[in-house]
């Protein structure tokens, strides 16, 4: 039986995102509308036993690398314990979260010490008042939480900045010099058009090829790596430890490169985060389906992976927030 999964572009898919739940505790403006309640039913969670099942199938199929994330995955009651059942599967060799912080002054110390070593943090805005009216969030638990974080010992610490002309474009130099405070790493991201939010914060879109020309007036900036397997360009920035990464979907897409796909809360497979195609895995988990169906599935999954999403030809075909996909 095929032991890799490979798809028909050639790509070899080694990265999971695991959507854990698709609730949040806050509602930035480009992912959950205010007011959005209409979350899974708990029932349709995929169980802690169900995620270290298919974990442990997608491990042996040369699945390396697992990023936690959701909605808000540290609203997740003992996440903890998960991400220590998924460290200890055969083939994961890199565990890592995405997270808006607010949780991690309780969560820290016990996610590190589960294995948990490279941990990603969301912050559009410095200036409290802003962060209040992009997120409807309070920015001192964030930067409380980036603390703890700190202290329990995650390296790297990187910060994820949505980008938004007009709306937080005055700040990214500010981010800049925070970053170099504090030895994060920055990631700046395009938006992206998914679900309603998305589509309507793309009025704000900023392209960051015009960022970085931007940026490299004012800082010597030398390309570098990272690791994580991730889609981010990066840069040094001379005579810092600074790392700046591009993540830029829509400007210069890095589709042809995709390793990854997404698993929801509720156990469906998303082959690409710009298209409708999926794979209902919670049916064949709760029919009692075998390792060996369940590992043709996913192969058989791999195959139908687009091409490339079309947020540019179609911005308007992914109805799903980016908070029930798993960002
Ligand atoms: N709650 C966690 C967090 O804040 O990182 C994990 C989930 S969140 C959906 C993951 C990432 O998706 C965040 O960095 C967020 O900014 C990004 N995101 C959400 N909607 C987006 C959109 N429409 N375009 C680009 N990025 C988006």
């Amino acid at each position: 039986m095929t032991t890799a999964l490979i798809d028909r572009f050639g790509r070899r898919i080694e990265y999971l995102r695991l959507s854990v739940t698709d609730k949040c505790d806050l509602r930035c403006v480009y992912c959950l509308p205010r007011g959005f309640k209409a979350f899974e039913e708990p029932e349709h969670w995929l169980s802690f036993d169900e995620i270290e099942r298919v974990l442990r199938v997608f491990g042996a199929l040369g699945v390396a690398r697992v990023r936690i994330t959701g909605g808000e995955p540290l609203l997740r009651k003992n996440l903890a314990g998960l991400a220590a059942r998924i460290k200890r599967l055969p083939g994961i060799k890199d565990l890592s979260l995405s997270t808006n912080a607010t949780q991690l002054p309780k969560q820290a110390l016990a996610l590190r010490e589960a294995g948990v070593t490279r941990i990603n943090v969301s912050l559009d805005s410095l200036q409290a008042e802003r962060f209040h009216e992009l997120t409807g969030g309070r920015l001192d638990q964030v930067l409380t939480g980036l603390e703890a974080a700190r202290q329990a010992g995650f390296d790297p610490i990187r910060i994820n900045m949505v980008a938004l002309r007009g709306v937080n474009e005055d700040e990214i130099a500010d981010m800049v010099e925070f970053c170099i405070e504090h030895d994060f790493t920055l990631r700046l991201i395009e938006t992206m058009p998914v679900g309603s939010t998305g589509r309507a914060a793309a009025d704000h879109y900023l392209d960051l090829q015009k960022v970085r020309e931007r940026l490299a007036q004012h800082y010597e900036l030398i390309p570098s790596v990272m690791p994580g397997g991730g889609p981010a360009r990066y840069v040094r920035v001379a005579g810092t430890n600074l790392r700046i990464g591009f993540i830029t979907p829509i400007s210069q897409h890095f589709c042809e490169t995709c390793n990854r796909v997404r698993l929801s809360v509720d156990g469906t497979l998303y082959l690409c985060l710009g298209q409708e195609d999926k794979l209902e895995l919670r049916p064949l988990l709760r029919a009692g389906v075998g390792d060996d169906e369940l590992k043709q599935a996913l192969v058989d999954a791999i195959a139908r992976k687009p091409e490339r999403h079309e947020f540019l030809e179609k911005p308007a075909q992914v109805l799903r927030f980016m908070s029930m996909t798993g960002g």
